[in-house]
């Protein structure tokens, strides 16, 4: 269930009886040429209204906005926050929050730039973040072992949740292999690779299929991920 649908007297019933809320935490992001700029954003609320259903937690108004790649600057519409705006955000409207009686929070986002994760995480006792592609990929995909970025894994969620938005005749195949990634990764380099098209690994093998097999194991961490956490603490 949706904060943003309720009034402020139907939150201040709800959180008689649940506490947590949940903040969908996405990103403004190229996507290579055949999947959108808010897919990530599309993915950490799908995931989010899974755990509010699992769970009763309200689900807050998504941030859109996250921390990119510098290399990713070229591609059109993709739009960064800095690090320290985003840490700055969540502890702002936490802040209100935690003063009107939520005590846990528990950002979900599906986007695995280090900075991005790093301005997410460790903010305080209370917040909590869930990354709900972190699961074991053995056994399911043909030719990575990872996620890496609008690639075998990554698109065959979108075509799995939202197959009307996967641009599947635009899907182009360009890999860089990690180690020479690796310095665009942690924002060392911020020039455009050579050949890069936005895409790692290989989404040509992305299909429906694996899609469902990787978003069922997705739904199940960030679900186990809740009740470890709330156990806890
Ligand atoms: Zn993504």
């Amino acid at each position: 269930m949706k904060l943003l649908d309720c009034t402020y007297t139907e939150v201040k019933e709800l959180l008689k009886e649940n506490k947590n809320l949940i903040i969908p935490a996405g990103t403004c992001e190229q996507h290579g040429p055949h999947l959108p700029l808010n897919n990530d954003i599309l993915c950490a609320e799908y995931f989010a209204e899974e755990l509010s259903k699992a769970t009763g937690c309200l689900v807050a108004p998504t941030i859109n906005y996250g921390v990119n790649l510098p290399c990713d600057r070229s591609f059109t519409g993709t739009t960064s926050i800095s690090k320290d705006t985003l840490r700055r955000m969540i502890i702002e409207i936490i802040d209100w929050w935690r003063h009107q009686g939520f005590l846990k929070f528990f950002i979900i986002t599906f986007h695995g730039d280090p900075f991005h994760i790093d301005a997410l995480s460790d903010i305080s006792d209370d917040i909590y973040i869930i990354e709900p592609y972190e699961i074991d990929y053995s056994g399911i995909l043909e030719k990575q072992t990872t996620m890496r970025h609008s690639c075998e894994a990554e698109t065959s969620v979108s075509l799995y949740l939202y197959p009307e938005k996967v641009r599947t005749s635009l899907i182009e195949e360009q890999d860089i292999v990690f180690e020479d990634f690796r310095e665009y990764l942690f924002h060392e380099k911020c020039e455009k690779p050579n050949g890069y098209i936005g895409c790692l690994g290989y989404p040509k093998s992305a299909t429906k299929e694996k899609g469902k097999i990787l978003v069922e194991k997705m739904i199940e961490r960030t679900i186990k991920e809740y009740r470890k956490i709330t156990l806890e603490n």
